[in-house]
């Protein structure tokens, strides 16, 4: 038995048991099996290794995504930039005599016979979903500053985008707020140091990435507080929520003739790189 399985907590309504299990079923792979394992505390990642030896991959979500950094033998370079894993794959040491570990976690020496190490599959399946289909614009901007935030940003760099956050708060010099957005003034633009009118900046950075969880069920009614009268066609909505498939933010898009995008295609993507890793040597 190939064990794979989701850890975070709550784990109410994941998508990837059901997802995985499907795959599994589909392609005949009867020797695996993947099940969510909710965590209280990252702290019990250890007590569930040891209790499922045939446990070979993981993926992790809120809120474990930066929490299991130091948890991790070894950390792929994207999601070493990004900082935060969404995937771990387990190598366990078969001669236990040869290869047994000492690892330091919470000032805690612990003997181990597996090895970690963690990825980040949200960045690649974003950039593919971004890319596929659409002519990008070369200026952005990505609604929220959280976790799928950082991997959306980490894609952007990648695919030479100009881009700014917007957060509710000010936070450092590539941050402006939804305020900067309402009231014409002008801000430092961080690209060519020159002052940017942000009444234009809605009209002339035509990619919004919304990385928030406004709009997500069950609250499918609220959207981002944004002037959505500027949007035309050359607008490019890429929504990461993926229930309801569509928000009202797409559908604020949608109604001026925006292209649009959501989250659910971004799911599986990732989901399939996870599993490449996994089955990977
Ligand atoms: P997160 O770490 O909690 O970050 C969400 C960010 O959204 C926060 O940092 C915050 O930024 C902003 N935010 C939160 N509540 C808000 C509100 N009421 N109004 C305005 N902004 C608000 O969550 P995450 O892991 O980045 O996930 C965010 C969303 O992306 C979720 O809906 C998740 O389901 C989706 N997601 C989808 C995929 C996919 O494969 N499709 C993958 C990952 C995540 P500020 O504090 O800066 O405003």
């Amino acid at each position: 038995m190939r064990r794979f399985g989701l850890i975070g907590f709550p784990l109410t309504h994941s998508f990837s048991p059901a997802y995985f299990q499907n795959k599994f079923q589909k392609e005949g792979l009867t020797d695996c099996r993947y099940e969510a394992f909710p965590l209280a505390s990252i702290e019990l990642l250890p007590e569930l290794l040891a209790q499922h030896p045939d446990l070979c991959g993981f993926n992790v979500t809120i809120p474990y995504k930066e929490q299991i950094i130091p948890y991790l033998d070894e950390v792929d370079e994207a999601a070493r930039e990004i900082r935060a894993v969404n995937c771990v794959k387990i190598q366990r040491n078969t001669d236990k005599n040869d290869n047994c570990q000492l690892s330091t976690i919470n000032c805690q020496l612990i003997e181990k016979d597996y090895r970690l190490k963690g990825y980040n599959t949200d960045a690649p399946a974003f950039e593919h979903c971004l890319k596929e289909g659409w002519q990008l614009p070369d200026k952005a901007l990505v609604f929220g500053t959280g976790g799928a935030a950082k991997a959306v940003a980490y894609a952007l760099h990648r695919l030479h985008i100009d881009f700014y956050f917007v957060s509710r708060n000010k936070v450092n010099e590539q941050t402006i707020t939804y305020r900067d957005l309402e009231h014409p003034s002008k801000i430092h633009n961080v690209h060519n140091n020159n002052l940017l009118d942000n009444k234009n900046l809605l009209k002339d950075y035509k990619l919004w990435i919304n990385t928030t969880p406004v709009g997500m069920y069950p609250h499918t009614e609220e959207s981002l507080p944004l002037d959505f009268s500027v949007i035309g066609s050359e607008h490019y909505l890429f929504d990461l929520i993926y229930n309801p498939e569509e928000t009202v933010f797409m559908r604020q898009g949608w109604g001026k003739g925006a292209h649009i995008k959501n989250g659910l295609n971004m799911l599986y993507q990732q989901a399939e790189l996870s599993w490449e890793i996994f089955k990977g040597q």
